[in-house]
């Protein structure tokens, strides 16, 4: 056993030196050390370089190598062997993000969680689960659900997202407004700082005000402060009825007044408050989009609502008589209540039929927030300053709104255009105390804007926190700050 592991490690040295021919020689010599030391660690099929990386779909950039471990403990062993030579390390989940977070070089090494993907325990009686951070989000959702149990976070990346992913960008998706963001999924977490230090706090426990809540560092820190490796998340009852509808509203003013009736009246049951501005709910209800519209074209909003509850029959009524009553009181100017499960899931499609923007291309996409007091005017302003800039421009405006937060698609018909839309776009955000990312983070992508939701006193104390933490800068480098 012990001559076959000398004779891999030579074959990889071997390896190792074809890979990274354009690295000069000192260096080489460290990053081949490094290399074999990495694949020592992590064991036969580890590690990935030459041609088995080639091979990987990897977005943003390859890396020299992935290397994947199996173990808390070898994802410790890992950092410590890269801080030791000030390696920059990029964390892997999923791969899905939409801000670049795990752009890499030839010069970077990935790490990837992808063999750390066991449910490890589901506890009934306290509702949590423990798992691996690179398990994939449905296969939590499958685990729960097969134990009459529920993990609420939802995002169309489902089956490839890693939980891992969802805790590095604090993941959002459609029913944030009930059950909050990944942030709110969390008990126990456990990580590995940038020197291999593992911090275990697995905690099962809603309660726990025993000072600092370090696990909250992580959570949104796009793999910068340290890498999750294990996860107690909070499980939620799962609910047996589920209600829906499309309505209609002319003013905005209506719809928020739609939004405080239905969170009032439907004892806290409500679950999605998703709203289409007209443009949008045009394009995913004429073809070639393959939804068919449940109500007419002509209103200013459309509204997306969804209700959970615990009792079909009377969670129906109630459903029923709330939105009956905001039609007599003409607040809800038209809606269409889904009456089977293909019914529901058709509506969902109309919604997530996201991919019919492309009919603008090129287009540019955000993902932002805004107070809802202020969020009609910042949309009206976007459009006029888009028509004044672009005229033709397309824009599409729809999102989570009962969380503030939207997502806009614009096209120009111009790709050089991005910087300039860009500019229109985030202008109206600061004055509103908005945010230029709502759900995706900063990665590469919105770095340069992150002063526009963040004061220079946030900032630094961020930047404070990275540097107690990863001194030599070797986690994720070069990403959310400019
Ligand atoms: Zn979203």
């Amino acid at each position: 056993m012990a001559c076959r592991i000398i004779y891999w490690i030579v074959i990889c040295a071997v390896s190792v030196d074809r890979v990274i021919l354009g690295i000069p020689i000192v260096e080489k010599t460290v990053m081949s050390a490094l290399l074999n030391q990495l694949a020592e660690i992590v064991g036969d099929g580890g590690l990935l370089f030459g041609e088995a990386l080639a091979e990987r779909l990897v977005p943003h950039g390859h890396p020299l190598a992935i290397v994947r471990p199996r173990t808390t403990e070898e994802v410790s062993k890992v950092l410590k062997a890269c801080s030791d030579v000030g390696q920059p390390v990029i964390p892997y989940g999923g791969l899905t993000g939409l801000v670049e977070a795990t752009a890499s070089n030839a010069t970077e090494v990935a790490i990837s969680l992808e063999r750390m993907n066991h449910i490890e325990e589901i506890d009934s009686a306290s509702r949590t689960m423990t798992v691996q951070a690179g398990v994939a989000l449905q296969l939590v959702q499958e685990a729960a659900d097969a134990e009459e149990m529920m993990f609420p976070l939802d995002i169309g990346a489902r089956g490839s997202a890693t939980i891992g992913g969802n805790v590095a960008t604090n993941a959002g998706g459609n029913r944030v407004i009930r059950y909050g963001m990944m942030r709110d999924q969390i008990l126990g977490m456990e990580v590995v700082l940038a020197d291999g230090t593992i911090l275990s706090s697995l905690n099962k426990i809603i309660k726990n005000n025993t000072g600092y809540d370090l696990k909250q560092l992580f959570i949104g820190s796009e793999g910068t402060l340290g890498i999750v490796t294990r996860l107690v998340l909070r499980l939620r009852p799962k609910p047996v009825s589920q209600q829906m509808a499309f309505l209609a509203a002319n003013s905005f003013e209506e719809v928020t007044d739609i939004l405080n009736r239905l969170d009032a009246r439907l004892g806290g049951s409500l679950s999605a408050f998703e709203v289409l501005w007209q443009d949008y709910y045009r394009l995913v209800t004429t073809p070639p989009a393959a939804g068919k519209p449940p109500l007419a074209h002509d209103y200013a909003y459309y509204i997306l609502v969804e209700a959970l509850g615990g009792d079909d029959s009377s969670d129906a009524d109630r459903f029923l008589q709330v939105l009956s009553d905001a039609m007599e009181e003409g607040v809800v100017a038209d809606g269409a209540i889904a009456q089977s499960q293909a019914e529901r899931d058709a509506m969902w499609a109309i919604r997530d039929d996201v991919g019919q923007v492309g009919q603008h291309r090129p287009v540019f996409s955000f993902d932002i927030s805004v107070p809802l007091s202020k969020m009609d005017s910042y949309v009206v302003e976007l459009r006029q300053a888009l028509n004044t800039k672009w005229p033709g421009n397309h824009l599409s405006v729809f999102g989570h709104l009962g969380d503030g937060n939207l997502h806009i698609v614009v096209g120009v018909g111009d790709k050089s255009a991005k910087a300039a839309v860009e500019a229109v776009v985030y202008a109206g955000l600061p004055e509103r105390g908005g945010s230029v990312s709502a759900e995706h983070g900063i990665g590469v992508q919105k770095k340069q804007y992150l002063g526009l939701s963040r004061s220079a006193d946030e900032i630094l104390v961020m930047q404070a926190l990275k540097k107690t933490l990863d001194p030599r800068d070797i986690l994720n480098p070069g990403k959310i700050f400019a």
